[in-house]
């Protein structure tokens, strides 16, 4: 799949890791940029100029992935406009870091739903569409805790392990059709919600490289990986050596 001449939806790309993912689409080429926002309608201003800027047609679109109806009427959203939809990245991400026994039950069902919920939902409401354009691509933003979990962070380490078992699952279901499903599992990046975490002081101790990723660098191996026709199924980690 080319990036070149696409449609391409980012869901939480009015900041971080969306934001450079929306850009770099832009930059490669694509013809059209869903920027989704739930709450930043500012932030997903200044993406849609970013987007602009490189070369592409934003459609700012504010919708709460976590409730089917947004995300199915997001998907819509690009259908009307572009009549296709050919990329969806499932980025949209919460993290409130916690201890297990200080959580409410609303804590981890929040977590569940944004996160793996959200992602399931806009690809349920794209795939009938990838279908009748003949393939698509979707990609999951997980997380190394997916893979790795650590404390205060057993919910969202839960709900990323969730991600990456159904997206293996779905690109079995989904390869014939020429629709490849692959997640993106990055260790520390730098953005608003790894600063929410507080100390940094993890980042020196933790990550070999001994620095936390640009979103820039995460956005290039998704969209590398959208290119590349074999990624399908995989998990690509880039964490520095973090894992
Ligand atoms: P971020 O800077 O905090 O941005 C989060 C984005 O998600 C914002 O655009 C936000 O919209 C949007 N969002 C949140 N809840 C939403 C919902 N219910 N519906 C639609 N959009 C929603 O986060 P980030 O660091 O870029 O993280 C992006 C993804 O990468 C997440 O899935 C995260 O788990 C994953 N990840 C991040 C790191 C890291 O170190 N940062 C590491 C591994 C994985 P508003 O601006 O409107 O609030």
């Amino acid at each position: 799949m080319r990036v070149q001449g696409s449609v391409v939806l980012v869901t939480g790309s009015s900041r971080g890791i969306g934001r450079a993912v929306a850009v770099e689409a832009a930059r490669r080429g694509a013809k059209g940029v869903v920027v989704n926002y739930v709450s930043r309608r500012d932030a997903a201003e200044e993406t849609a100029r970013l987007v602009k800027e490189a070369g592409a047609v934003p459609l700012v679109v504010r919708a709460d992935v976590s409730v089917y109806e947004e995300a199915r009427k997001l998907v819509e959203a690009a259908i009307e406009k572009w009549g296709r939809l050919d990329v969806v990245v499932n980025n949209a991400g919460i993290l409130e870091p916690k201890l297990f026994e200080d959580m409410k039950p609303r804590d981890w069902q929040r977590m569940i739903e944004v996160h793996f919920y959200g992602a399931l939902n806009v690809a349920h409401a794209a795939i009938p569409y990838m279908k009748r354009n003949g393939g698509g691509v979707i990609v999951n933003i997980a997380s190394v805790l997916g893979l790795r979990p650590e404390p205060e962070a057993s919910h969202y380490s839960a709900a990323k392990a969730a991600l990456i078992a159904w997206t293996i699952a779905v690109a079995k279901e989904l390869a014939d059709y020429n629709i490849r499903v692959f997640a993106v599992a990055p260790g520390g990046v730098d953005t608003d919600m790894t600063r929410a975490w507080g100390d940094m002081d993890w980042v020196e101790e933790q990550i070999p490289l001994r620095r936390l990723a640009k979103p820039e660098e995460v956005a290039k191996i998704v969209l590398d990986a959208v290119e590349n026709p074999y990624v399908s199924g995989d998990v690509l980690t880039i964490s520095g050596g973090l894992l």
